[in-house]
């Protein structure tokens, strides 16, 4: 019995050893094909030996060094990889050790930069109801998961308001077309922060791409444009939160390039590392980093791992491997060929509602009916039923569910690493087609 605090306490897993690249390989042998990177963490699959042998080299150098008295040449090639990659003037950055931390640190950032500016009555956020930013107390309080909040809510930060998510399945009216229902959900911003004072809002946070709580739910073309013309008419900075669907998952480096958008500050983990070590990192505008800068001096916050030595190497070398291998262009090619796929399977299946996504980040929605739209009484737990099929058939894929404005729902969430081949893809697709079909055998009985 595992003396581990797993979240589903009462589940049991197989023990991982090793890994293979797309598969991860258990004690008896068994192999999964890794369809979800785990949580959309391991783009470049598993024991990969351009990484392993970056951090044998560090190690062998130097561990770890605390920022209070160095910095380290991994650090600090790690940060003009990014920043020299990155659209706009998002020219600084800040190493974390992951997404929630990422996210902690994107929130004092905003606030400090406007107590620094001679702003300090902003301090109230906007986020989007169902989202996920991360489990510490600050990323809790501005993500919109009724479910996770609610054990926690007389703890959380009373100073967050939640709007709609731009979600055009479930959200597009039949009397709108997806531009209309993009600058709807966009306005809805304006609403919030004129109802708070635009004087007293310090920033409003989404992800570009919505994934584990929605299922790769990209935002429709032209609103995050509306949200930065809205952000910037009312001196509101965005954060944009790429934790899950950043560094090429969708296709290109940073996922809000494909909606011509710059936020003050972006986030990003799971495939900076892509899972060899932890780590996350706040990108923010050069405009915030001056105003501190020029202010304090001192950003107030930290971290005793921030900019690991050991975990800049492995993600500088997990950059340049996506860089250098041209793997970009296979999340396109590969992602564009696994909706095909997926829509020939699936498109007929009375049960699936939606397929969508970008580049290798793909969600697909069940249902109870197509027609209306209706989801599977969670009761039945759908989701954790087809997880446990796929596992069995050995393939892991991210199944999620999501609770917002009265529905909840069910879906499957793909993220496989960018080394994805055909043959995988073939495998992705017969593996969940089987599992699917048994986890709604049991539900539809
Ligand atoms: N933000 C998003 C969009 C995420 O998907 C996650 C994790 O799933 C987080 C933040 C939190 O990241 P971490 O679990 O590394 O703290």
């Amino acid at each position: 019995m595992t003396k581990i605090l797993h979240r589903q306490i009462h589940q049991q897993y197989p023990v991982a050893a090793g890994g293979d690249g797309p598969y991860v390989i258990d004690r008896e042998g068994q192999r999964y094909l890794d369809a979800s990177g785990g949580a959309a963490v391991s783009c470049l699959g598993h024991s990969h030996a351009r990484v392993i042998e970056a951090i044998k080299g560090q190690l062998d150098k130097l561990a770890y060094a605390h920022t209070s008295f160095f910095t380290s040449e991994p650090s600090e090639e790690l940060a003009e990889h990014l920043t020299s990659r990155a659209p706009g003037e998002l020219n600084h950055v800040y190493f974390v050790s992951g997404g929630s931390e990422a996210n902690e640190t994107a929130l004092k950032l905003a606030r400090q930069y406007f107590v620094e500016a001679g702003q300090p009555r902003r301090s109230n956020f906007i986020a989007r109801r169902q989202s996920y930013h991360g489990n510490t107390l600050g990323a809790l309080s501005v993500g919109g998961n009724p479910g996770r909040r609610a054990v926690y809510d007389p703890i959380l930060m009373k100073n967050v308001t939640h709007i709609g998510p731009c979600y055009a399945y479930r959200g597009q009216r039949n009397d709108e077309d997806e531009a209309a229902y993009g600058r709807r959900m966009a306005d809805e911003l304006e609403e919030a922060i004129l109802a708070t004072g635009p004087e007293t809002v310090a920033a409003f946070i989404c992800e570009p791409v919505v994934g584990a709580t929605l299922g790769a739910v990209p935002a429709v073309r032209g609103y995050l444009q509306r949200v930065r013309e809205i952000c910037d008419r009312y001196g509101v900075l965005l954060i944009l939160d790429e934790v899950m669907c950043g560094m090429g998952r969708t296709g290109t480096l940073f996922a809000c390039e494909q909606d011509g958008v710059v936020p003050d500050l972006l986030t990003c983990a799971k495939g900076l590392g892509a899972g060899y070590q932890p780590i996350g990192a706040v990108l923010l505008s050069r405009r915030i980093f001056d105003t501190i800068a020029g202010g304090s001096g001192a950003f107030q916050h930290g971290f005793t791992y921030i900019g690991h030595a050991t975990a800049c190497a492995a993600s500088l070398a997990v950059q340049r491997t996506i860089e250098e291998d041209g793997l970009l262009a296979n999340v396109k090619s590969q992602g564009e060929a696994l909706q095909q796929a997926l829509k020939a399977r699936f498109g007929n299946n009375p049960h699936v509602g939606d397929i969508r996504g970008r580049g290798l980040f793909r969600g697909i929605e069940l249902v109870a009916d197509r027609g209306t739209k209706e989801p599977f009484d969670p009761t039945l737990k759908l989701n954790a039923r087809i997880k446990k099929e796929a596992m069995a058939r050995g393939l892991m894929c991210y199944p999620g569910g999501g609770t917002v404005d009265g529905w909840r729902g069910d879906h499957i969430l793909l993220a496989p690493p960018y080394i994805l081949e055909e043959a995988h893809r073939e495998e992705i697709v017969e593996k969940l087609d089987a599992a699917l079909s048994a986890a709604l055998e049991q539900v539809t009985a």
